[in-house]
């Protein structure tokens, strides 16, 4: 679990900021549901036999008795709390919500015990149109972040319950004739989860599963027309997209549509936002029979990646513009006062006003530190003449006196040319 640093917030900022900018000009509404549910709650979601309810789940007793989880992810809480509060009968819904997430996996790059995901959930469309609105949604972030050629998208469709427990059957029923040359994981899944064996990245599973039932054998004629026709608004949308007849995600809400957005450019962790449709599952925790589709990004590994990459715009530094300085008593009103005119006529311009006192020396030090382009120097002089010594930091350019009614404008020059 990360700390994460002042240093560090602002392009967390400003990824979150992209994000929730593209998210409305799509018509979302945000949610913010408690971090802590009924561990049964993921259970009958997530499902029993999946890595995250088996293994990875912080789930503790809590005074009464109830047994509570830190939510390992988002949909459950939010079917739950759209579901509590009847944001989803006879309506259509568009939400997202972004927070930590907890899993007890081994830490390694890109996976933490504590992450943050931007998750979006739709709800009352039957798609695909809304399946393909949710790429092209996701597309144009990755092109405003720079990211569109560092990632590629995956998809496949995993039908109904009925095809996948076809499919199940005839998987197992070819699988344990090989039960010895499957690795330890995929042996283990045999019995419980044989659909996650698909995804293994043992090699000699996957050569294995070359000959294996194919899960498009099993598809039912709905999950394959709503496929074509998501193919073909892809298509027209111009998204590129291959689709990976192997893929299957973990959790076993999903059905029909499935995806995964990957990047090659962080190794092994390359999943930086999956999800697909769930139509089952609102019906299934108590509510109405209601379509479902969404997703979840890690943040971690977005910021990872623009951070690899290069792409984080020089101006996301969280860097001060002024830093005001001042000597003496009479000084140090002024400068607060100075400082909150400044601030007034430049919306959007950093002022820091020094405070706690110190040398000349010292305070020019931290002025130089926060990273401020000027400093503005007050001393008792200066307050008596009503000017401020304007000191540029970042260029060679000599110190001059303005008259203090006269600053902000020449700030607005030196810091935006205006
Ligand atoms: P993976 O195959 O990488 O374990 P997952 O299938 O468990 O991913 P989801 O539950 O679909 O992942 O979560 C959606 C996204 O959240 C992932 O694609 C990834 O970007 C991010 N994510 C999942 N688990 C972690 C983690 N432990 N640390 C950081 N990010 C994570
Ligand atoms: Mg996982």
């Amino acid at each position: 679990m990360n700390d994460i640093l002042p240093d560090q917030t602002p392009v967390w900022q400003y990824l979150e900021d992209t994000v929730r900018q593209i998210l409305g000009a799509y018509g979302y509404q945000e949610i913010r549901m408690p971090i802590v549910e009924q561990t049964e709650l993921f259970k009958r979601s997530i499902g029993e036999v999946t890595d995250i309810v088996e293994k990875e789940m912080y789930t503790f007793p809590d005074r009464n008795g109830d047994n509570l989880t830190l939510r390992p992810e988002g949909t459950a809480g939010c079917v739950r709390a759209a579901e509590e509060h009847g944001l989803l009968f006879n309506q259509t819904r568009r939400l997202w919500y972004t927070g930590p997430m907890f899993r007890h996996e081994r830490p390694q790059k890109g996976r933490y015990r504590q992450f943050h995901q931007i998750g979006v959930e739709c709800f009352g469309m039957t798609g695909p149109d809304i399946d393909a609105e949710l790429l092209i949604m996701t597309a144009r972030l990755w092109r405003k972040l720079g990211l569109a050629e560092h990632t590629r998208l995956e998809l496949n469709s995993i039908g109904t319950a009925q095809a996948r427990r076809e499919f199940r059957l005839a998987l197992v029923d070819y699988l344990t004739g090989f039960r010895s040359e499957l690795d330890g994981d995929s042996q283990r899944r045999l019995d419980t989860n044989p659909l996650r064996i698909l995804d293994s990245k043992n090699e000699n599973t996957q050569r294995l599963l070359d000959r294996a039932p194919k899960l498009d054998d099993f598809l039912d004629d709905e999950s394959r027309a709503h496929f074509e026709s998501l193919k073909g608004l892809l298509d027209a949308a111009g998204i590129a997209y291959t689709v990976n007849p192997r893929l299957v995600r973990g959790l076993d809400y999903y059905g029909k549509t499935v995806f995964e957005w990957i990047t090659d450019s962080l190794g092994a962790q390359g999943t930086v936002c999956a999800g697909g449709r769930y139509d089952a599952l609102v019906e299934q925790l108590g509510g109405k029979p209601t379509a479902a589709v969404g997703f979840a990004m890690g943040m971690e590994r977005l910021i990872l990646l623009l951070e690899t990459l290069g792409l984080v715009p020089a101006s996301v530094n969280g860097d001060v513009d002024v830093y005001v300085t001042a000597l003496g008593e009479s000084a140090v009103a002024n400068a607060l006062a100075l400082s909150e005119q400044l601030r007034n006529a430049l919306p959007g311009c950093v002022v820091v006003s020094h405070c706690g006192g110190g040398s000349f020396k010292s305070q020019m030090k931290k002025a130089d530190r926060s990273g401020a382009r000027y400093a503005v120097i007050l001393g008792e002089n200066e307050v008596v003449a009503e000017t401020a010594a304007l000191k540029p930091l970042r260029s060679g350019e000599p110190q001059q006196d303005v008259p203090q009614a006269q600053l902000a404008q020449a700030l607005s020059q030196g810091l935006y040319g205006a």
